[in-house]
């Protein structure tokens, strides 16, 4: 009997061994990370089956976590998809409904606030200009790092976008000095079009570049997680997305316009703490179910009014209802007048709400091909139902009237955001898709093919000849094709039929200044000022007209109120130093040039300037440096091949130079300083047939040079 107790006691003290191993002990809370790859399709990633895949990092982190084979967003578009991953609302609750004209309003807790609410230290690293601080995104982040690169392409608007990896390497400097818990959000933004991976991976995936782009982040994704999720320190991981991208289906180039799950349905992967290894979850993940579910696994308070629900029981096997998933697309309805689309998706089907309503069975067709609204009436009335009462709730006024700039750089990734129609319609985006694609193509090419912006906008038109945004941007394309008259044409038509944005002031202004008609244009830029008092567009502009008359210290003056509006300003400070160069101010210069460059370590032309004022203060090791990082960074640039060519020919390195100087002349900068540098490379380096070669095309653009025709006598004479 005793050693029958002994037993049963020794049976219940490992039982309570077991128990208390298997208790959640509360340790200290753990480090969460959130990150958000815009624009990524759940099905190319390999843990959702894409053969073709190569996202080793993410299928490892599904793996060791939960992933969730359907997860839906409530928008095709970046800014209402991520408001609603960060607060736990729809779009019709928090109110953002467009990117670029909506400011997230300051009422809804925001994942930031919950988390620094409970000690946590927390930051953001975004990529892409539709989070840009200026729409309340930055609330509740202690750092909101928004610092966007430049980029090489003189062809697009700069300050769009960064690339991963230099996403995850700030994200990485800042972890790596935080104070413990943090809260970090990280946001990619590669695989958004124009699809351009890093060399090595563009050569590998050459037929589908959207997928190098997706291989990218993940490799960039995995240089965060491996110093960010250690096993000292484990990190509660959530990977998500805004949303897809359409690749054609549906005739959709890319995502905005529909909302099908081409565009709407995303991955969603949680690992870490508390999270069970290697399971699949067939219960679908909502964009408001983010807030909820990492809210739960931290422990935190959950904000009052939150939509979504926490999906920690379906995580750990449990069995959770249905909760149907709403989606909009105002992207037509806000830019051209056409109809509003709305849809509200159970696990089996979706509804679509437009002048011509849809119904998918999106369990049994996926890729929503057979419209089965007839078959099925009673399921599409009971979803319509759900969608009525969903469309109850009056949205909160965020509308934000977006300036010149930033419709240009929403421009650039493709967004036309921002302009009321002139009137409403009921078209169908399911009829106008094809339009919608001809100016798309028109917006996107303006820069860098207007001939064939100029085709797709005036084709636009000729259906639509109302649109202010067609004509708007048509100008815009007349300008970069040269054809000024044209573009003041356009505007001077936006402006007999109603008032002037700022953004056409400023196109009438730079087609005026580049037509050579100077007064005009400061006339032009009158008028933008005093529209806008705080937009620094306009006042870049005058500086670069006055520049151009010759008005040195007019222009400096404003570039330098331009800079007292804006203090980042890197145009203001790369105008300011250009004249400050221009008068031999070498350290003023330098001064603005590093400042540039320390906020944007690509940003070439600064990189060039600022070698070239180095070189000037004598220091022509750091000059060559510069000129070096600049060729490396962007290997067409005819003007920092030339100057590094012209660096090396003064360090007495001849022979280093030449190779750059015939680079820099097929890049483009064919010009007689290059061709006269190469030549006297070429003579340093006991080459005169080759100098005598390039002395002869020098005097070709330009014989009026005495030295060089003097050099090339004597070099032809020391042949003979
Ligand atoms: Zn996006």
């Amino acid at each position: 009997m005793k050693r029958k107790l002994a037993a049963l006691a020794a049976a219940l003290a490992a039982l309570a061994l077991a128990f208390w191993l298997a208790q959640p002990r509360p340790g200290p809370p753990p480090n969460v990370l959130l990150v958000t790859i815009d624009t990524l399709r759940w099905d190319r990633l390999g843990a959702y089956g894409y053969a073709a895949a190569a996202t080793p990092v993410m299928d490892a982190l599904a793996r060791r976590g939960v992933r969730f084979t359907t997860a839906i967003a409530h928008a095709p578009l970046t800014a209402p998809s991520h408001a609603s991953i960060l607060t736990g609302l729809l779009p019709l609750g928090h109110g953002v409904r467009d990117n670029g004209a909506f400011v997230l309003p300051g009422q809804p807790t925001t994942l930031a606030e919950a988390f620094r609410g409970a000690g946590y230290s927390t930051a953001a690293f975004v990529s892409g200009f539709p989070l840009d601080h200026r729409y309340g995104f930055a609330r509740g982040f202690d750092t909101y790092d928004d610092h966007l690169q430049r980029g090489g392409d003189a062809r697009r608007a700069a300050y769009v976008e960064r690339s991963a990896a230099d996403a995850s390497r700030s994200a990485l400097a800042w972890m790596n000095g935080a104070r413990r818990p943090w809260f970090a959000w990280v946001h990619y933004f590669d695989p958004h079009a124009p699809y351009e991976p890093p060399a090595d991976l563009a050569a590998r995936f050459a037929a589908s570049p959207y997928d190098g782009e997706i291989a990218s982040v993940d490799r960039e994704l995995g240089a965060l997680l491996k110093a960010a999720d250690t096993d000292a320190a484990p990190t509660l991981v959530l990977v998500t997305s805004d949303h897809g991208e359409s690749l054609g289906e549906h005739g959709e180039a890319t995502h905005g316009v529909f909302v099908y799950d081409a565009t709407l349905r995303v991955p969603w992967i949680i690992a870490g703490p508390g999270v069970p290894p290697g399971r699949v979850s067939d219960v679908v993940a909502r964009g408001i179910d983010v807030l909820p579910t990492l809210v739960d696994y931290a422990g935190l308070a959950m904000p009052a009014g939150v939509l979504g629900r926490s999906l920690r029981p379906a995580a750990n096997g449990q069995a959770m209802a249905d909760a149907p998933a709403y989606a909009e697309s105002l992207f037509c309805s806000l830019n051209l007048g056409w109809a509003e689309l709305h849809a509200m998706r159970s696990a089996r089907y979706k509804l679509i709400e437009a002048p011509r309503a849809e119904l998918y069975d999106v369990a049994a067709d996926p890729g929503e091909r057979r419209d089965v609204l007839h078959a099925h009436a009673r399921e599409a009335e009971a979803l319509r139902g759900e969608l009525r009462r969903a469309l109850e709730t009056r949205p909160p006024d965020a509308a934000h009237e977006p300036d010149a700039a930033a419709r240009e750089r929403l421009r650039a990734l493709g967004y036309i955001s921002g302009t009321a129609p002139s009137r409403a319609t009921t078209r169908d985006p399911k009829d106008g898709i094809v339009l919608v694609e001809r100016l798309e193509r028109g917006l996107a090419e303006t820069r860098a093919n207007p001939a064939l912006a100029i085709r797709e906008l005036t084709a636009f038109l000729a259906v639509e000849p109302d649109a202010p945004l067609a004509r708007r941007h048509r100008a815009i394309a007349y300008q970069f094709a040269g054809r000024y008259d044209q573009a003041i044409a356009d505007i001077r038509v936006l402006d007999a039929r109603a008032s002037l944005t700022l953004e056409d002031q400023t196109v009438l202004a730079e087609s005026l200044r580049l037509a050579g008609r100077h007064d005009d244009a400061l006339a032009a830029l009158d008028r933008a000022e005093a529209a806008d008092r705080r937009a620094p567009e306009p006042l870049l502009l005058r500086g670069r007209t006055l520049r151009a008359m010759g008005r040195d210290a007019d222009a400096r003056t404003a570039f330098e109120r331009a800079l007292a509006l804006d203090p980042a300003n890197a145009e203001a400070k790369r105008g300011l130093a250009e004249l400050a160069l221009g008068r031999g101010a070498t350290g003023e210069a330098e001064a603005l040039l590093q400042s540039i460059v320390d906020a944007d370590p690509t940003d070439v032309p600064a990189l060039v300037k600022l070698g070239v004022a180095r070189m000037r203060a004598g220091s022509a090791p750091e000059a060559l440096a510069l000129f070096e990082r600049a060729v490396a960074l962007d290997p067409r640039n005819a003007e920092a091949r030339l100057d590094l060519a012209a660096a090396l020919g003064k360090s007495g390195r001849s022979a280093d130079a030449i190779p750059h100087f015939e680079k820099a002349i097929e890049a483009g900068g064919r010009t007689t300083a290059a061709l006269n540098g190469l030549g006297v490379a070429r003579l340093e380096s006991g080459d005169p047939q080759g100098a005598a070669r390039a002395f002869r095309d020098s005097l070709a653009l330009d014989p009026s040079q005495p030295g060089i025709a003097d050099l090339l006598r004597r070099v032809s004479g020391g042949r003979r």
